[in-house]
């Protein structure tokens, strides 16, 4: 049998053949994209932006939505661009760096030069020429803003905003270096760099609130800066009805996490009045909390260094019969208490030694995982 083999050259001719044909589909959606704008279609759900609706119905990345906007909003402008992309003289890629140079005003002149560069060089170009007018940035300025909005339950928040430029490289690097921070001390914490920036955020913000107690006169240091409503008569470890005064609903995890962190004062309820009971209890008392400290003076995690937020924890949960006796408690940081510890799941390994704490797996089922090196 005789396989038909086709040359390079054919091959190359029919890459540039589907490519055109590319260009002529995304044409097609350009011009409904610009319907779509026109017809405010981004009202219909939740979107912001044209882009923003095009990149969640189409499923298409940030960049295609923008770039099909931007070409089907600016294409009706330029004559020659159109009819080259209609004629299959240019590549979609092409058309969206014209596009974008002429809607930065580029001259002619500098049109020229454009179109004899390969499409990286052109966009490098279209960086470097960016000019922000003072206009520019006093609208970029006055469009700042940023949105926390509780869900309808307030079991959680959605965050969202816009800075200008510099500001917002700002946020992120700090974000970044936070979130990296973290993952360096605890390497085998399965966290998504989305996670662990959501983690750094937090942290962040409680650095902030901290600094504040600090700079203020305060008549009790170390007391309770947290009031929660436990509803007495619960037994149940796996759910909570528990609520923060004038605040959030928080769920057993959050409530077992703000118990290790000592600044909470619980008050039990049977309906709607207060009860001396064993949840006013579950805090752990001050002399002990400063105990554990003096006697571990660092996260006591194998393997990390952080000194970061240390918090004493619960080796057996309160919620499983654990108490607040020294051999129970334990110093951890603020990303392997908080994170690691109550949020994702992981616990400590009773057996393991005082000062190299090792973590299992939220999957263990407070069971331990066998260890390659442990003896049989
Ligand atoms: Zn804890
Ligand atoms: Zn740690």
């Amino acid at each position: 049998m005789v396989r038909y083999i086709r040359t390079t050259a054919e091959l190359t001719a029919d890459l540039v053949e589907l490519e055109r044909q590319i260009a002529h589909l995304r044409v097609q959606q350009a011009v409904i994209v610009n319907e779509l704008d026109r017809g405010q279609a981004r009202l219909t759900d939740a979107s912001r932006t044209t882009a923003e609706y095009v990149q969640s119905h189409a499923d298409v990345s940030t960049a295609t939505a923008r770039d099909l906007v931007l070409v089907g909003t600016t294409m009706g402008h330029h004559r020659t661009v159109n009819r080259d992309l209609a004629a299959g003289r240019i590549t979609f890629d092409r058309a969206v760096v014209t596009l974008a140079h002429l809607a930065s005003h580029a001259s002619d002149e500098e049109m020229a030069q454009i179109a004899d560069l390969n499409l990286e060089d052109a966009r490098r170009r279209l960086a470097s020429r960016k000019r922000l007018t003072l206009g520019d940035e006093h609208s970029l300025h006055a469009r700042r803003h940023f949105t926390a909005q509780p869900s309808l339950d307030r079991t959680h928040y959605r965050l969202w905003g816009e800075v200008p430029g510099y500001e917002g490289a700002l946020i992120e690097k700090a974000v970044v270096e936070r979130a990296d921070e973290f993952q360096r001390q605890s390497p085998d914490v399965a966290t998504n760099r989305g996670q662990r920036q959501a983690d750094a955020l937090v942290a962040m913000a409680q650095d902030s609130l901290d600094r504040r107690e600090e700079e203020r006169d305060d008549p009790n240091p170390g007391g309770p800066t947290v009031t929660v409503f436990v509803d007495a008569r619960e037994t149940e470890p796996t759910e909570t009805a528990a609520e923060v005064a004038f605040g959030p609903r928080v769920g057993p995890v959050t409530l077992e996490s703000m118990l290790c962190s000592g600044s909470v004062r619980v008050v039990g309820l049977e309906g709607d009045q207060p009860v001396s009971s064993s949840a006013s209890s579950r805090a752990i008392p001050p002399a002990v909390r400063d105990a554990v400290a003096l006697r571990d003076g660092g996260c006591t995690i194998d393997g990390c260094r952080s000194r970061y937020r240390l918090q004493p924890h619960h080796i057996t949960p309160w919620s499983h019969g654990g108490r607040h006796e020294m051999d129970n408690l334990t110093t951890v940081c603020w990303y392997h208490h908080h994170v690691a510890i109550h949020r994702s799941g992981y616990h400590i390994d009773p057996e393991s030694p005082p000062r190299r704490r090792r973590l299992l797996r939220p999957d263990s089922s407070r069971g331990r995982i066998p260890r390659s090196h442990d003896p049989p």
